[in-house]
């Protein structure tokens, strides 16, 4: 298996280099973009320059940085300056940013490569990377099935072997429930500790950016690399990022794991399974296990379908045909604000932004998104609560895995229900971490879930290590 850290050292001791590895990555996108539909938008001459640029770095003596040379897919809802950015909407067809995301900044500060932008559910809103404009992204594992979503894209070009890292972003579980299913790592980090500058917002008050990647390392790595106070986002947390990489090998000696009854009930009983084995082996690690019910994490995903799609709703008013992407002509500016956002989104987009309005409308917020931040505080207490009993908490990412194209796209509410392990975290602001561990029906992966409180990061990403080793694939 290749890695980012593999191929960091590759390149940084001349052994290999940056154009090298990248030509690799882009013989494997052409011979399988077609068949799995991953990326919308590959760039090869941007990449190559970037390549050079790194080749020159090491040439001349100097340390390329810690992904020096290592290409990286970038979910195509964050921003690269002069490179297609769609979300996955005709919305926004035509439109080249003309600024990078900071991600994207210092990912390339740190010698990576980003190749190009992955498909997502249409502005980040799904679970299976079906709502997206551009036709569905194929799980290369078995491209009879989703990739999950939304960052699909992201999840199926690690999968596919394409790039060793991605990014992606997690608004409710796009990043873990992607990564679950296609048998990676993903981290959602805590609320402000990656900066959203250039991520196209979904829901600002949920939405983070997150790696995806084959191994633990790697995602310690990418994370650690994108973590950080940014002035440019004033919800980014002023605190220095989190040493990740040092405490990879800390284990769970001592740390008293939760394991929450919420999170794996109503999973398929193989997912269970992997669940109870993963507690096993965190116990065999020096571990304490603590049994704990959470019954408030049943309100999230309810708030979460409120408060998401008021958010959206208003994030979404800025395409109005004037100033970005896709212009519907009309006979006057109304209508033409109408036909062009008529035509430029999707049907899920669409019944978000009506649910949103809806919910913020005047005689029914109080009602509806009221209510929903006073039930998503109960939640962030009721975390708070159980993280006095316990360090850290485990559950299952996904209540199954993979699914088959087209079975939950007729019933929103069955989509809905694939992040309903997922969603409460995000509502409280907490990391989570998504970690390979066993394998289901078809031999498909299972993805455990590992929280914690805010900013725990390294605990999480060591016990995810732990996981790792424990399920045979160090
Ligand atoms: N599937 C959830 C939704 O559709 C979460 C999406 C996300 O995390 N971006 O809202």
């Amino acid at each position: 298996m290749t890695t980012a850290v593999a191929i960091a050292q590759r390149v940084q001791s001349g052994e290999s280099s940056a154009v090298a590895e990248l030509e690799v990555s882009l013989e494997v996108i052409r011979s399988r973009n077609e068949e799995l539909n991953v990326f919308l938008h590959v760039d090869e001459d941007g990449a190559r320059a970037m390549a050079k640029q790194v080749d020159h770095v090491v040439a001349s003596g100097s340390n390329a940085g810690p992904l020096a040379g290592v290409p990286i897919a970038i979910k195509d809802n964050l921003c690269q300056t002069g490179v297609p950015t769609t979300c996955s909407s005709r919305i926004l067809e035509g439109w080249r940013p003309p600024y990078n995301a900071t991600v994207i900044e210092r990912l390339v500060a740190a010698g990576a490569v980003p190749v190009g932008k992955t498909n997502l559910d249409e502005f980040a809103m799904g679970s299976s990377t079906e709502n997206s404009a551009y036709g569905p992204t194929r799980n290369p594992l078995d491209p009879s099935r989703v990739p999950g979503g939304s960052s699909g894209g992201s999840a199926a070009a690690v999968a596919a072997g394409m790039t060793s890292i991605a990014l992606g972003s997690d608004t409710g579980g796009s990043i873990r429930q992607p990564a679950a299913l296609c048998g990676l790592v993903g981290v959602k980090p805590t609320y402000g500790l990656v900066s959203r500058y250039g991520l196209i917002a979904f829901a600002s008050s949920l939405d983070q950016i997150g790696p995806l990647t084959k191994t633990v390392t790697d995602a310690a790595l990418v994370l650690e690399v994108i973590a950080g106070h940014d002035p440019m986002d004033s919800t980014s947390l002023p605190e220095p990022a989190p040493s990740l990489m040092a405490h990879l090998n800390d284990g769970v000696a001592g740390k008293r794991v939760g394991l929450v009854r919420e999170l794996i009930e109503g999973a398929d009983e193989e997912v269970v399974a992997s669940v109870h084995r993963a507690v096993d082996v965190l116990r065999d690690g020096g571990a304490t296990i603590v049994e704990l019910s959470i019954p408030e994490l049943h309100l999230g995903l309810s708030a979460y379908y409120l408060i998401a799609p008021a958010e959206a709703s208003s994030n979404l008013a800025r395409y109005d045909g004037v100033r970005y992407g896709l212009r519907v002509d009309a006979d006057d500016v109304a209508a033409m604000n109408e036909a062009t956002r008529t035509m430029g989104f999707g049907a899920e987009v669409k019944r978000r932004i009506m649910l949103g309005t809806y919910a913020l409308s005047a005689g029914y917020f109080d009602a509806y998104y009221g209510q929903a931040l006073k039930v998503r505080t109960r939640m962030i207490e009721a975390f708070r609560s159980a993280y006095l009993e316990a360090d850290l908490l485990i559950g299952a990412t996904t209540p199954g895995v993979a699914f088959t194209f087209g079975s939950k796209t007729n019933d929103p509410m069955a989509m809905y229900l694939n992040d309903v392990f997922t969603i409460p975290t995000n509502l409280a602001g907490d990391p989570a971490v998504s970690v390979p561990f066993g394998t289901g029906e078809a031999g498909l992966p299972i993805g455990v879930q590992l929280l914690g409180p805010g900013r725990s990061e390294a605990m999480l990403l060591a016990a995810a290590r732990v996981l790792e080793v424990g399920d045979g694939r160090s």
